[in-house]
């Protein structure tokens, strides 16, 4: 049988932990597989485009598991009710392909990009780094606010979206966390001068400037999450030129970072290598975040893991469970546990 969480599942798997340990803890899951980069088998994630947005399916595997996520990103859909981005995704066994987890990834994708750029951060951000820009209110917002106060010790979020009521929700949401002073900001520029720390979260299918090259002071880190797609970027080309850019996987970002508008031979640094080898700099430094398939695999494999500790979920015969896996077509004549409606 297949492990199965839903929504309310995962909701309920937050609730027990708390919001900001499953954080901490799934970033140190994700820490745990980069650091053993060369196990898994990997691609670019691929990617059907359309007119609003974008699906994309994200395998990936090592020698033990299988993990894929279905995503999309459709940055109109808020003015018709809907997420800008919406998942689910899937953990097989390799040994024997059977279907071990099938999870919703819609939560689960917000808090793992969330842990990866927090912990992206722990080896980048200047020491002692307290205040961060926040640019783009919506859905993943509140996750990298608490990712970046529970694992580097942020308590001063500056607040900018170009909707007000973005912004509102953000500060309403984080007033839970007393220990986050919340500033409202009237422009980017007002929001990024003197933070230690700039994330970028906005969704437009554009090349957008959400930051230019004038507003990034020495040191800063840059945190650029929302430019991820063909078409689809945030920053000023200029502060690429002139950063340490960190890429997850080469081949992907090159598609769909920041680094589209740069040279093919333009020098990146792998995530995995961050992490193996700790470096400071003084230099801007610029965290250009797509979202890769290891993420999730750590994602998932925390899910299960702490599922399986806290009995949460149901089960699925998401594939045929024989007497005889010879005779598939027996499976056919069994009875039924329930009955489809008839359609009326
Ligand atoms: P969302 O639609 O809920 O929120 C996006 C916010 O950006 C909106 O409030 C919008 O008003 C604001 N915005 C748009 N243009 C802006 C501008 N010029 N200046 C300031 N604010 C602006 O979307 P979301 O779910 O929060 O996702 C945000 C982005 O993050 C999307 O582009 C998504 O594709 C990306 N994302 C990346 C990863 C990753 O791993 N790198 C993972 C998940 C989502």
């Amino acid at each position: 049988m297949t492990r199965y969480i839903d929504v309310n599942d995962l909701s309920y798997l937050v609730s027990q932990k708390g919001l900001q340990t499953c954080i901490s803890e799934m970033a140190e899951y994700i820490r745990a597989d980069y650091l053993r980069w060369q196990d898994f088998e990997k691609c670019a994630r691929l990617a059907n485009h359309s007119p609003e947005g974008v699906i994309e399916l994200m395998p990936v595997s090592d020698a033990a598991l299988y993990a894929f996520k279905y995503v999309n990103g459709h940055p109109k859909n808020t003015q018709s009710g809907m997420l800008t981005v919406m998942a689910f995704g899937a953990l097989g066994d390799v040994d024997t392909g059977a279907p071990v987890l099938l999870s919703e990834m819609t939560l689960t994708t917000a808090i793992r990009t969330a842990a990866t750029s927090a912990l992206v951060a722990r080896y980048l951000a200047r020491e002692n780094s307290r205040s961060m820009a926040l640019i783009g209110n919506g859905s993943q917002s509140e996750f990298q606010a608490l990712a970046f106060h529970a694992m580097l010790g942020i308590n001063e979020i500056r607040l900018f979206d170009i909707d007000a009521k973005a912004t509102a929700k953000l500060a309403a949401n984080l007033r839970a966390f007393p220990a986050i002073k919340v500033i409202l900001a009237s422009s980017v520029a007002e929001a990024v001068r003197g933070a230690d720390i700039v994330t970028t979260v906005t969704a437009d299918k554009a090349y957008a400037t959400i930051l230019t090259d004038e507003m990034i002071e020495p040191g800063m880190h840059l945190n650029a999450v929302g430019g991820d797609c063909p078409g689809k970027t945030e920053l000023d080309r200029r502060i690429v030129e002139r950063a340490r850019v960190i890429v997850e996987y080469e081949p992907q970002s090159r598609i769909e970072g920041e680094i589209q508008h740069m040279p093919q031979d333009s020098p990146v640094t792998e995530l995995w290598q961050v992490i193996n080898g700790r470096e400071n700099s003084r230099q801007v430094t610029l965290f250009d975040s797509v979202g890769f398939a290891i993420e999730d695999y750590s994602a998932l494999r925390y899910v299960l893991d702490v599922a399986k500790a806290l009995d949460i979920g149901s089960t699925l015969e998401l594939v045929p469970e024989l007497a005889n896996p010879k005779d598939l077509f027996a499976r056919l004549a069994q009875r039924p546990a329930a009955q489809h409606k008839k359609r009326a």
